[in-house]
């Protein structure tokens, strides 16, 4: 089912990203999270796709796995810095082939080591490039903060009105942990005349080496309270891993209180944070 369908049916649609395991290792590794996940009825499952050879390749493969073993909707994410079109073409080719209708398209992040592509400079021309070659379902990714290449956040907006011109139907955030933020970019978009539903992302920070690479890959704000939380209860893991999940929980739902329409978990492949969440949220979100 495309992503644009679930928000017309669902009260919340609710989701997880994983990671695909390196090229050389078998998909089989995530088996016993998928195991879990499953139980938890996540509306879609979000697969990130990296950069350089073979990469994409265990993405496909694990989209396939969800789809056919788990009867869950995959959500391929494609990058196109270092593509060209021919192998754009070619993934969206075993894409169809493997009836998966949904895909995130981005730019991807600019890797020194790799040459950049001829062919696209913005997610905008890839989702453009992906809506006259198949009827794919597209979602693109937003910042409530800002993306930090973006002068400011009215220019990173005046490009997301872009992506969504190009063919976007649907948005999935950036990590956020101020909901404020959140909160003050969708008044923004509004005003910008983007109308696809906006998914908010969320990051239970339970691990504290999570904290250091979150910063230097995202640029998100820390919130003092979570600094708190690290400098109090950082030498315990399972103190810091309740913590995290009681600071995602409120942090949902507050959204879900101010009428967000979609919930999108980072979970890195840890089926025990998805399902602590869920057992928090289920009732609000399902509305039983
Ligand atoms: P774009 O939308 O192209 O924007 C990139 C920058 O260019 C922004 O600053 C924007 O303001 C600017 N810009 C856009 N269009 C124009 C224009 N026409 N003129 C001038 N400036 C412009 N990375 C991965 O490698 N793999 C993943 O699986 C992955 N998944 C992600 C999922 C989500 C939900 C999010 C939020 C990010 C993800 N990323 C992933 C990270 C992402 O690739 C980086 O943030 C990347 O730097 C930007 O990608 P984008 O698609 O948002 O780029």
């Amino acid at each position: 089912m495309l992503i644009k369908d679930l928000f017309e049916r669902k009260k919340v649609v609710y989701s997880f990203e994983l990671f695909p395991p390196k090229p050389t290792s078998p998909i089989e590794t995530l088996q016993k999270a998928l195991d879990e996940l499953k139980e938890l009825s996540p509306d879609y499952i979000s697969i990130t796709y990296g950069t350089g050879a073979g990469i994409g390749d265990n993405t496909l493969n694990l989209c396939r796995l969800i789809k056919r073993e788990y009867k869950i909707e995959p959500l391929s994410h494609l990058t196109c810095i270092h593509s060209n079109k021919q192998g754009i073409l070619k993934y969206l080719k075993e894409l169809e082939a493997s009836g998966i209708e949904n895909i995130l398209a981005l730019r991807g992040d600019v890797k020194p080591d790799f040459p950049l592509s001829k062919d696209f400079r913005y997610a905008s021309e890839l989702i453009e490039f992906i809506r006259q070659h198949g009827n794919f379902g597209i979602s693109a990714a937003c910042y409530p903060e800002g993306h930090f290449e973006a002068p400011d956040i009215v220019a990173d907006i005046k490009n997301l009105k872009k992506k969504v011109d190009a063919g976007a139907q649907h948005l999935n955030t950036q990590l956020f942990f101020d909901n404020e933020d959140f909160y003050r970019f969708m008044d923004m978009a509004q005003i910008a005349g983007i109308g696809v539903p906006i998914q908010a992302g969320v990051m239970p920070l339970v691990k504290r080496r999570q904290i250091e690479r979150i910063i230097g890959l995202t640029g998100v704000k820390i919130p003092a309270k979570i600094s708190r939380m690290l400098a109090k209860l950082g030498d315990s893991d399972q103190a810091l891993f309740d913590a995290g999940i009681a600071y995602a929980t409120e942090q949902i739902i507050d959204l879900l209180s101010y009428g967000v329409r979609g919930i999108h978990l980072y979970i890195m492949n840890n089926a025990a944070v998805a399902k602590r969440i869920t057992q928090n949220i289920s009732s609000i979100i399902r509305g039983q």
